[in-house]
C-alpha cells in the first residue's frame, strides 16, 4: 500500500481495468492522502464515475454480442436440415463465419462456441484481428473473401489459409510473386461474377473457363474451387447452379456460395462453403 494508492494494489487489480485505475491514481496526486486514511471525496466520486462507465461499457459489449453461441447453434441446425433435405451430408457443408466490422471479442465468442473457420473482407482488418487469435487457437482458419488489391497480395498470402477472390490475371501475377517471397501460398478459389455486374468483382462468365484453366496451370492443385456473390435483387438459384456446373466442368470440388439470406438455396445447389455474417453476429453498422 502506497500513499498514492490508498486502496492498495489489491483494489486496483481487483477491478480488472488496471490501466484506467492507474490513470485515476495519477490524477488524484495523492498530496493529502496518508497511508490508511480515508480517500478524499473527490477521488471517491471519480472512482465511482469510472466504475459506472466500466459497467456501461461492459453492458454494451454484452449487448453487442447477445447470443453468438445461440445464433451459431441455430445456423448449424439450419445447415444440417438444408443438407439433409438436399440428400447431402451435413459434414460436406462448411460454415465460414464472416466477422468483418466485428470486434475480436465477437470472434472469440464464436471460437468458444466451437467455430474455427472465419472470413474477412479486408486484409488490413484481418491482419489486426487474427494473428493474436491464431496464437491462442492454432486450428483457426481464415478465408479472405473480399476484393483483393494487388498491393495487398503479399500480406494476404502471409495471412490467409484460403483466398476466395482470385479474379484476374494481374492478381494471379501478384499472388505468384508474393508466394515466392513468402514461401507459402494459400488455397485459391476463383471468384466468378455470375451476374456479369459491372460494379462487382469476379471474372465475367464468358471469360471464366479460360481464366480457371490458366489458374490451374499456374497454381496446380492449390486452385480448389469457385466462389460467387449473385446479384442482390435476383433469384440466386440459377446463379448457384451455373457456378456448380462450371466447377464440375473443371473438376473443382469447392463451391463457396450462399450468405445469410440465401444459404439454404445454395446448399440445395451444391455449396460446400456458406459464408454467414449477419445470421451469426447480427447486423453490421
Ligand atoms: C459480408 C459478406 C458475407 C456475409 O454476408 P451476410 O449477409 O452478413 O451473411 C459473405 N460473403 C461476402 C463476400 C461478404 O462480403
Amino acid at each position: 500500500m502506497t500513499p498514492e494508492n490508498p486502496f492498495g494494489s489489491k483494489a486496483a487489480s481487483g477491478s480488472g481495468f488496471g490501466k484506467r485505475s492507474a490513470s485515476v491514481k495519477s490524477q488524484s496526486g495523492g498530496k493529502g492522502a496518508q497511508p490508511g486514511a480515508c480517500p478524499p471525496a473527490r477521488l471517491f466520486f471519480r472512482r465511482a464515475l469510472t466504475a459506472a462507465a466500466q459497467v456501461r461499457n461492459l453492458a454494451s459489449m454484452i449487448e453487442a454480442s447477445p447470443d453468438i453461441a445461440a445464433n451459431l447453434a441455430q445456423v448449424r441446425a439450419r445447415i444440417e436440415a438444408a443438407a439433409r433435405a438436399a440428400g447431402r451430408r451435413a459434414e460436406d457443408v462448411h460454415l465460414v463465419a464472416v466477422t468483418k466490422t466485428k470486434p475480436a471479442a465477437a470472434v472469440e465468442a464464436a471460437l468458444r462456441a466451437g467455430q474455427r473457420l472465419f472470413g474477412e473482407n479486408r486484409v488490413q482488418e484481418a491482419a489486426g484481428k487474427f494473428p493474436p487469435l491464431k496464437a491462442t487457437w492454432p486450428d483457426l482458419r481464415l478465408h479472405l473473401i473480399g476484393p483483393l488489391q494487388t498491393n495487398k497480395a503479399r500480406e494476404a498470402v502471409a495471412l490467409a489459409d484460403v483466398i476466395e477472390t482470385l479474379d484476374r490475371p494481374r492478381l494471379s501475377d501478384a499472388l505468384a510473386r508474393a508466394a515466392e517471397k513468402e514461401g507459402r501460398l494459400p488455397q485459391l478459389l476463383v471468384q466468378v461474377n455470375v451476374g456479369d455486374e459491372p460494379q462487382k468483382a469476379g471474372v465475367l462468365r464468358a471469360e471464366a473457363d479460360a481464366f480457371i484453366e490458366a489458374c490451374k496451370k499456374r497454381f496446380g492443385p492449390l486452385v480448389t474451387g469457385l466462389m460467387c456473390i449473385p446479384p442482390l435483387q435476383e433469384d440466386p438459384r440459377p446463379h448457384f447452379l451455373w457456378l456448380a456446373a462450371c466447377a464440375a466442368r473443371h473438376g473443382l470440388s469447392v463451391l463457396s456460395m450462399g450468405m445469410s439470406a440465401d444459404f439454404e438455396v445454395a446448399i440445395a445447389c451444391g455449396a460446400t462453403h456458406v459464408r454467414l455474417g449477419t445470421a451469426i453476429f447480427g447486423a453490421r453498422v
